[in-house]
């Protein structure tokens, strides 16, 4: 349960922030980069220390879709493990970082547009544990996970984001985290093990996502179904995807981008990811 003076404490020691937070996309591919020091996880630790340290960490994952859009607001959440035919070690992971309800109730109330409900059921799941681990693995940090109303248009994921500015201004990293190019049943699977391998179409829609989000052409991302036959193959579903419009929305005017872990995987997969601020 949190309480009024727990709303208070955390308005009261989080001040505005002269720099926001900066904001991220993350490609996470594989859960097995949760236990895997490879290239990807090089990138988000060293993401992470290039940063401040954020007050919190709010995610918004591929792997959460619901009725509605809920944030997490247990004081512990769990660490799930969603996903099937991935060895002992990683179903044993936990991460145990604190959560927040004060910050999950500041969330909820910045939020005009919809009634955001709060959530004492999920937890974190492999798309906000397996990148988070890398860049905070004392887990002292407090994590939180918005989701994705599997029910709305890109525009409303877009324009919900624009709403969440003031937690940047008040020093939490909101993180998006999918993928550009994810079709995994184009997977080619006997190049798994050789990072750079992608088809012709991933990569060349994985030029025109970063054309577009480096020109600031949001419109055009947020219309990907008018991109032609190369954007429905790259996105067959919206799920990995969506949290990149979450991570452009909370753009502000001139900021700084760039490109970092900028790679496809076996083909059918990018783990392209975006730093803004
Ligand atoms: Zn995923």
């Amino acid at each position: 349960m949190s309480t009024l003076s727990d709303f208070n404490k955390f308005t009261a020691n989080l001040p505005r922030q002269e720099q926001p937070m900066p904001v991220l996309f993350i490609g996470h591919g594989s859960p097995m980069n949760g236990i895997q020091d490879n290239e990807f996880s090089s990138g988000w630790k060293k993401m992470a220390k290039d940063m401040p340290t954020p007050k919190a960490v709010l995610v918004v994952s591929a792997h959460w879709l619901t009725k509605g859009t809920r944030i997490t607001s247990m004081e512990f959440p769990k660490t799930v493990h969603d996903f099937g035919g991935f060895p002992q070690e990683l179903f044993q992971v936990q991460y145990p970082a604190p959560g927040s309800p004060a910050i999950a109730r500041e969330t909820k109330n910045l939020v005009k547009s919809t009634a955001i409900v709060e959530d004492h059921d999920w937890g974190l799941d492999h798309g906000a544990w397996t990148v988070v681990r890398h860049m905070y693995p004392e887990a002292n940090i407090p994590i939180l996970q918005l989701s994705i109303d599997h029910s709305k248009d890109e525009n409303y994921h877009f324009e919900l984001a624009k709403e969440l500015m003031e937690l940047r201004n008040k020093g939490v990293l909101i993180i998006g985290s999918g993928n550009m190019v994810h079709n995994l049943r184009m997977l080619a699977w006997d190049k798994i093990e050789e990072p750079g391998y992608g088809y012709d179409w991933a990569l060349e829609m994985n030029d025109k996502f970063k054309k577009y989000i480096s020109e600031g052409d949001f419109s055009r991302l947020i219309n990907y179904k008018n991109l032609g036959a190369e954007a429905k193959l790259a996105i067959p579903t919206p799920e990995h995807y969506i949290p990149l419009l979450y991570t452009l929305g909370l753009e502000a005017k001139n900021e700084k981008l760039s490109f970092f872990n900028d790679k496809a995987v076996a083909g059918s997969l990018t783990m392209t990811s975006v730093k803004i601020g």
